[in-house]
């Protein structure tokens, strides 16, 4: 007899199939890439966060290579005892410059990032400040510091600035993504960081899919925004960058702080020496990846253009390589993306939880491993469904 505790996740398994809520792993064989297989299918893929096309490029598998010889797979150790390999210490170096901030710390994962950052800064006399729609990996971090939870309405800075006037928090932080991951839109940077300034808060924005992409690769921060010392950044390192990992740069103070308090970056095994390695050269592709960047810009345009005028759904405003397409209810975004997939192209359906109710939408994404002729033939694609 099965016992009680596991009969109600068996009934719960069964609700969610009976919602067409269940979720499924594809499996993929062979490279990342614009060309994919998946479930032995040979597919154009729409869904991947490796905007430049950097997963799968030689120059980084041949960095890996070399690197392999020179520190073998394992770390072996946390960072905080002899884990702290000399690959990583550059790779801090290089991004902090880069993005024009003081210091910089390398994670294994934007997540644990988001959890190390928040839940070593604020605590239960503080207030975090969250926009509705961030990632689930700040609403965690911020649910998990003990802090006051305090969201604000997408974008609404006239509510943001009345909640930050009546809180009588010690610490405050506001945190925001800095392109929001459904709806591919900008947070208002320099507006957040005069609040900031104005009601002496943290801001802490998480640009895991603008790193690498805007601003020459920097990412979304201003000029303003990288000189202030209440701006903390994250880049995570798995999209754009193509590899893995996550760094938070900041200044000095905030990193030696998280070096000595973040639970999630002590009491864990630093990430394999090779991966920063190879993020060494990813940033080196990153710099040098105008054409790249090109190329990304000018599939967002020649998309956008090729679906004006298309009446199954609407595009939202974005000039992010997210390029969502909003269907409204959920069965119907999820027999398109099956159309899709008949004809070769994989295109998520992103249903409620994950977005408001309503707005169910394909999640475009795109990037410079595309050809002209792959986004061609998704324009091509959704015309003929609609
Ligand atoms: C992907 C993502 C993360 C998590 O980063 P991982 O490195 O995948 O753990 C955090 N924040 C945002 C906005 C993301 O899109």
């Amino acid at each position: 007899m099965t016992h009680a505790a596991l009969t109600r996740l068996q009934d719960g398994l069964a609700a969610l199939k009976a919602e067409h809520l269940e979720r499924h792993r594809r499996l993929l064989d062979g490279a990342q890439g614009a060309h994919v297989t998946i479930d032995g299918q040979r597919v154009v893929s729409f869904c991947s966060n490796d905007y430049l096309g950097l997963a799968a490029d030689p120059a980084l598998v041949a960095a890996a290579h070399a690197a392999l010889g020179q520190c073998g797979v394992g770390a072996g150790a946390a960072h905080l005892i002899t884990g702290h390999h000399r690959f990583h210490h550059d790779f801090e170096a290089a991004f902090a410059r880069f993005v024009g901030k003081p210091a910089a710390l390398l994670f294994s994962t934007g997540y644990m990032a988001n959890l190390a950052v928040l839940t070593a800064l604020v605590g239960r006399h503080d207030e975090v400040f969250a926009d509705k729609l961030n990632h689930a990996s700040l609403v965690d971090a911020a649910q998990l510091s003990g802090a006051c939870f305090t969201r604000y309405r997408h974008g609404d800075l006239a509510q943001l600035e009345s909640q930050l006037a009546n809180s009588p928090a010690q610490d405050k932080v506001i945190a925001s993504d800095l392109v929001f991951s459904m709806d591919g839109d900008l947070a208002q940077v320099d507006a957040l960081l005069d609040l900031g300034e104005r009601f002496d808060a943290w801001l802490y924005l998480d640009d895991a899919h603008g790193f690498g992409v805007l601003n020459d690769g920097r990412g979304g921060l201003t000029e303003r925004a990288r000189a202030s010392d209440r701006v903390i950044y994250l880049a995570t390192l798995g999209k754009a960058a193509g590899v893995s990992g996550a760094a938070v740069a900041a200044h000095t103070g905030v990193i030696d702080w998280l070096i000595q308090k973040a639970r999630p970056y002590i009491y864990t095994t630093a990430a394999p020496p090779l991966l920063a390695a190879c993020l060494l050269e990813s940033l080196r592709q990153i710099e040098a990846g105008d054409a790249r960047r090109e190329r990304l810009r000018s599939h967002i345009a020649q998309l956008r253009a090729g679906l004006a005028g298309l009446t199954l759904g609407s595009l939202m405003d974005s000039a992010t390589p997210i390029q969502p397409l909003v269907i409204g209810a959920n069965a119907d975004a999820v027999r398109l993306s099956r159309e899709l997939l008949q004809r070769g192209l994989l295109v998520p359906a992103i249903r409620t939880p994950t977005v408001p109710a309503g707005t169910a939408r394909l999640r475009i994404t795109l990037s410079a491993a595309h050809s002209v002729d792959d986004v061609a033939q998704l324009v091509e694609a959704l015309h003929a469904v609609s």
